[in-house]
């Protein structure tokens, strides 16, 4: 089974910029099925970029109705049924992405929902997906139906919390998880409303204790920080092996001993690039909008 992640990018302006990319992450091979996790913009592009076929794919899970989410959905939901012209696979996501809530969604056309199985998940609603169990987990964020995926199989058990700021019972519905893959939106303690950042991600590891941990959808400031520091941090301090995601990262998973999964980077040139992403961000003016919003919000 490999992860792939096809982009690392979160938050509106990670997103406007494409400083990382948006496309979500591939899980393949997973009980012999392939999943494609919240496919924001560029999805279908980083699919093939980074080696992968979008029609060999069983399920595509959209976790809400925010645009880094779910732009591509409607066009991997082609590419997965043949251009509609087959009854294939399911799509997996929250109320919102099917049925639009308040002033989030439908993601999703009546035309582009009626080759594939619609599974609604709910916050512990449990359904049954091919071999695999799914949960929804809570989350608590702008879409207030948005949900993350606790993916149960005979193997493995991978949990993604998806968009949502700490809360005290946040661990329940992660506990368990083997791989737990989380956005981790700012670095140290740089709270935003309905996100987490590092020093609240390390709460969550310490309770849940899953074998490994991933970090993912980067704001312009933990992408300045550098999220790869952030991720040595936060081994060394919870004693749980911690990955900062990074685009076209593939992860070709140990089942029995997590923590020695075998981690391949698309560009080899891993520092070098971090080197360059932050010179970047100097330039780079939305940095000063996503400032501002984070004053406003500290409002
Ligand atoms: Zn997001
Ligand atoms: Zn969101």
């Amino acid at each position: 089974m490999k992860i792939t992640f096809l982009g690392t990018g979160g938050g509106r302006f990670s997103t406007i910029s494409q400083r990382r990319m948006t496309g979500g992450f591939r899980i393949d091979n997973l009980n012999g099925k392939n999943l494609h996790v919240d496919p924001g913009p560029g999805a279908l592009v980083r699919t093939y970029q980074f080696g992968l076929d979008p029609r060999k794919l069983d399920g595509i899970f959209i976790s809400h109705a925010h645009i880094d989410h779910c732009t591509d959905a409607e066009i991997l939901i082609e590419s997965m049924t043949k251009g509609m012209t087959r009854n294939k696979g399911s799509i997996i996501g929250c109320e919102s992405v099917f049925n639009g809530f308040e002033q989030f969604g439908p993601c999703i056309s009546n035309y582009h929902k009626s080759k594939s199985k619609n599974i609604i998940l709910k916050p512990h609603t449990k359904k049954k997906f091919n071999n695999l169990t799914i949960k929804g987990t809570k989350t608590i964020h702008g879409d207030s139906t948005g949900v993350g995926f606790f993916i149960d199989s005979k193997d493995i058990k991978i949990s993604y919390t998806s968009d949502t700021q700490y809360f005290d019972k946040l661990y329940t519905y992660h506990e368990g998880s083997d791989i737990l893959i989380a956005s981790v939106l700012r670095s140290g303690d740089k709270f935003i409303r309905g996100h987490m950042c590092s020093e609240t991600f390390k709460k969550l590891l310490n309770e849940v204790q899953p074998k490994l941990a991933i970090m993912t959808h980067f704001g312009l400031e933990m992408i300045n920080t550098n999220p790869l520091k952030e991720a040595k941090k936060i081994t060394k301090q919870t004693g749980i092996k911690t990955l900062a995601a990074y685009d076209g990262m593939k992860i070709d998973v140990n089942f029995k001993n997590p923590k020695y999964s075998k981690i391949n980077y698309f560009n080899k040139n891993y520092s070098q690039l971090y080197k360059q992403e932050r010179e970047n961000s100097y330039q780079s003016s939305l940095l000063n909008d996503e400032t501002d919003e984070l004053q406003i919000n500290k409002k």
